[in-house]
């Protein structure tokens, strides 16, 4: 994931690199500062670039863009991924409303909802929106209870999971910074929590990864 357009082009140098690598192409809603959206769309043509992302709003976080700021940034990264038919890659703190409003504004955009941490109403309001869930470590916690509800009561089509590293660790690797090999964690909890088996979940993860991020060969 891409958070500014310096760092976006060091995802598609790394994706560039190695070949189980892909990268997305964004600007973080607590990012300073207006998008090149030119820079953003030519360096989007790279064959390793299969999303715009990480996009989202944050009204959460004090000290960063103000809403208005956060909301025409979005709206020109949604305008974008429509434009490019990429899939978009989205944070949400505190701005589900919004979101989904945006979404609604944007009836071609697809895209995955990282680090989903709401409850089913939201969930399926997302999904209904024609979005993907996506699940990290925090699934693992077992105070999460609602969260891991909807883990079990997601669509196995619409399921996704990431690290969110160096974030989002599983609870058993609290105090250490997280990586991507450890969405094994998040993997065998959600095996566990919808009764399948780690193979049949890998290959309805690798298929929902490829209907999502369509440039992935
Ligand atoms: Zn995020």
């Amino acid at each position: 994931m891409g958070v500014d357009l310096e760092r976006s082009r060091g995802a598609v140098a790394v994706a560039t690199r190695y070949e189980e690598v892909w990268a997305a192409i964004g600007h973080h809603p607590l990012e300073a500062g207006e998008p090149d959206i030119d820079a953003m769309r030519e360096l989007a043509a790279d064959p390793n670039a299969v999303a715009i992302g990480e996009i989202g709003l944050d009204f959460e976080h004090t000290g960063g863009p103000d809403r208005d700021q956060q909301l025409s940034v979005l709206d020109a990264m949604f305008s974008l991924a429509t434009e490019l038919d990429l899939p978009v890659s989205i944070h949400n703190r505190g701005a589900e409303r919004e979101l989904l409003d945006a979404i609604g504004e944007y009836p071609r955009l697809r895209g995955v909802m990282h680090y989903f941490t709401l409850e089913w109403e939201w969930a399926q309001r997302f999904l209904d929106a024609g979005f993907y869930l996506s699940f990290a470590g925090v699934i693992t916690r077992p105070s999460r209870q609602t969260l891991r509800e909807v883990v079990r009561q997601c669509p196995a089509d619409r399921l996704l999971m990431e690290t969110d590293s160096p974030y989002g660790n599983a609870q058993k690797r609290m105090g250490v910074p997280n990586r991507p090999a450890y969405l094994i964690d998040t993997a065998e909890a959600v095996a566990e929590l919808r009764g399948v088996a780690m193979d049949a979940l890998a290959e309805q993860e690798r298929a929902n990864a490829h209907a999502l991020f369509k440039k992935m060969r």
